[in-house]
């Protein structure tokens, strides 16, 4: 539970923003919030039902507590109505069509209804280490030996990495060269109270989703604040600007000219259903209007149906040829029903399209790969710079494989310093707590392979804020921690570096009882961030 989480790290429980309005004594908020056995989450303002006069003779305290609720409702409702006229929607659980039909059954996406603080100087860190990264995924992409090595027995118990290693594997026989690359990263971290350091989390490199959304709340909440900044005391000016939508657009518009073919299309890889398609479509639409480029959509088993690959190496979709193969799909096993999909990832790769990601990209985006460069002098093989290398080291959080018996027992004795994770993308796979302990105790009887199927990694422990979050036109307040992601692309052909940006930003924020992030999955609010000074 929250309360004994709070107390369990010594955190004291901050609002997120103290503001000039008065607040209940954020003690008294917590306990009404979190204590058994009050209900978990207590509902701050709904637009309609709230009330905006304090009753006579109430204390000044309570009076401004009941002013900031009436503030929050007003803004809770002006943010949905903009969500709703600007684009930051998602398809509604509740409409069956939602995820397969364009324009039914949209709601605004769950959002935090202001902006999560976050010092100016661990923003410029991050920033900083956006283009470092993009050129690290570059340069370790081009060592498939290493690749093959680093996730050699991790493919004995992973099915899913051993059929990914099998592609690379193929194309590493026929020496096939990726001239063009193209990666559209999202690095992401959390603030560790515990030792006031920004660590990363994971490097994402297939499929880094937001871009589109995530540029919208920042907007979102620049405007609530042009509005309201003045009576919460906060400056919208403190919310850098957000271009994930435009950056990550130019990257692969510029890709596309790259291919030098005017009537190739980009080729989006996407699930069945996507209740996730408007942050998708944001750059569909951008792609058409800024570089008049057209964006087809495909499953994979469409892409297996209708692709092929022409002598010459062109991948031809419905009769179009592709110059970009754009990945929001690929990334988890549930993707690959049958071989079908397979044989479609197979066909794309073994094409001259510009594949975003390559499958050298995407494998150096695993869970395993991130434990294997934090391993010393492994870093000074790809890159020469001592700064980037002492930079990049500095996010990284204690990373372990399970053949280091030392730690495992250290996380078998204190599981609650660690997270176990398999070798999987999209949220809802990592362990925790009395789960991480059993599993550790488990594999270790186990005696096989299964320990290389997981890693281990330090905890974080972001600094928990009592915030409101919208979700589905209802505004909660809750206890939440916050993962920052930094965007990053970078294109280039041959020797020429094209671009290699930080390209905007995405903060997540999540009840602080939740040890998953995903936004998609449900656990996590978009969010953007008001840079403080401290
Ligand atoms: P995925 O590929 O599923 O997104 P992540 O490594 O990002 O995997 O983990 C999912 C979520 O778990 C993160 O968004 C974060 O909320 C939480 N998490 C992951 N690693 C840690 C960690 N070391 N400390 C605390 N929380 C973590
Ligand atoms: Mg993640």
């Amino acid at each position: 539970m929250s309360s004994s989480c709070v107390s369990h790290h010594h955190q004291a429980v901050r609002p997120r923003h103290g503001g000039r309005l008065p607040l209940p004594s954020p003690r008294s908020a917590a306990a009404s919030s979190f204590a058994p056995p009050a209900p978990r989450r207590r509902r701050a303002a709904r637009a309609a039902t709230m009330s905006a006069e304090a009753a006579p003779g109430v204390a000044p305290v309570e009076e401004a507590g009941q002013r900031r609720v009436a503030v929050l409702a007003e803004m809770v409702e002006e943010a949905a109505v903009w969500c709703a006229v600007h684009g930051l929607v998602v398809g509604d659980r509740a409409d069956p069509r939602s995820g397969t039909v364009p324009g039914v059954g949209l709601v605004h996406a769950p959002f935090s209804l202001l902006p999560a603080r976050f010092p100016a100087s661990f923003w410029k860190q991050a920033c900083e280490l956006a283009p470092i990264f993009n050129e690290l995924v570059d340069r370790v992409s081009l060592d498939g030996e290493f690749l093959q090595a680093a996730l050699s027995r991790t493919k004995q118990v992973d099915e899913f990495t051993a059929r990914l290693l099998e592609i690379h594997e193929k194309m590493k026989a026929i020496n096939k060269k990726e001239d063009i690359r193209l990666g559209l990263h999202r690095s992401d971290y959390m603030l560790d109270s515990e030792t006031n350091s920004l660590l990363q989390i994971e490097l994402n490199t297939i499929s880094s989703s937001f871009p589109g959304l995530g540029s919208l709340v920042s907007e979102l909440h620049r405007t609530l604040l042009n509005h309201y900044g003045k009576v919460l005391g906060l400056d919208s000016k403190r919310i850098p600007r957000n271009w994930a939508a435009t950056q990550f657009a130019e990257a692969l518009g510029k890709a596309w000219a790259e291919y030098n073919n005017d009537s190739a299309v980009v080729l989006m890889v996407v699930q069945p259903e996507e209740r996730n398609m408007y942050d998708q479509y944001w750059l569909v639409s951008h792609l058409k209007e800024s570089y008049g480029v057209t964006t087809i959509r495909k499953t994979l088993a469409q892409v297996e149906a209708e692709g092929q690959v022409l002598t010459d190496g062109t991948l031809v979709i419905d009769g179009r040829a592709v110059a970009v193969v754009y990945f929001r799909a690929g990334y988890a096993p549930a993707d690959y029903p049958s071989e079908a999909e397979w044989r479609a990832r197979l066909l794309m790769e073994q094409s001259s399209a510009i594949k975003c990601p390559s499958i050298s990209y995407h494998l150096v985006g695993t869970k395993k790969i991130q434990q294997e460069l934090a391993n010393p002098n492994v870093l000074e093989r790809f890159l020469d710079n001592k700064e980037d290398i002492a930079k990049l080291r500095k996010s990284f959080a204690g990373l372990w494989s399970l053949d280091n018996e030392e730690i495992v027992k250290s996380a078998i004795e204190k599981p609650d310093l660690f997270v176990l994770k398999p070798q999987r993308e999209g949220g809802g796979n990592n362990i925790y707590g009395h789960d991480l302990r059993d599993m550790l105790i488990k594999l270790q009887k186990e005696q096989g392979e299964s320990l290389a199927a997981y890693i281990l990694m330090q905890r974080i422990f972001p600094k928990a804020s009592l915030t409101p979050l919208v979700r589905g036109g209802d505004c909660f307040e809750d206890l939440t921690i916050s993962e920052l992601g930094i965007y990053g692309a970078y294109l280039r052909n041959k020797d020429k570096v094209i671009l290699n940006n930080q390209s905007g930003y995405l903060m997540r924020t999540k009840v602080s009882s939740s040890n998953e992030g995903g936004v998609a999955a449900g656990f996590a609010v978009l969010d953007s961030i008001l840079l403080t000074d401290e």
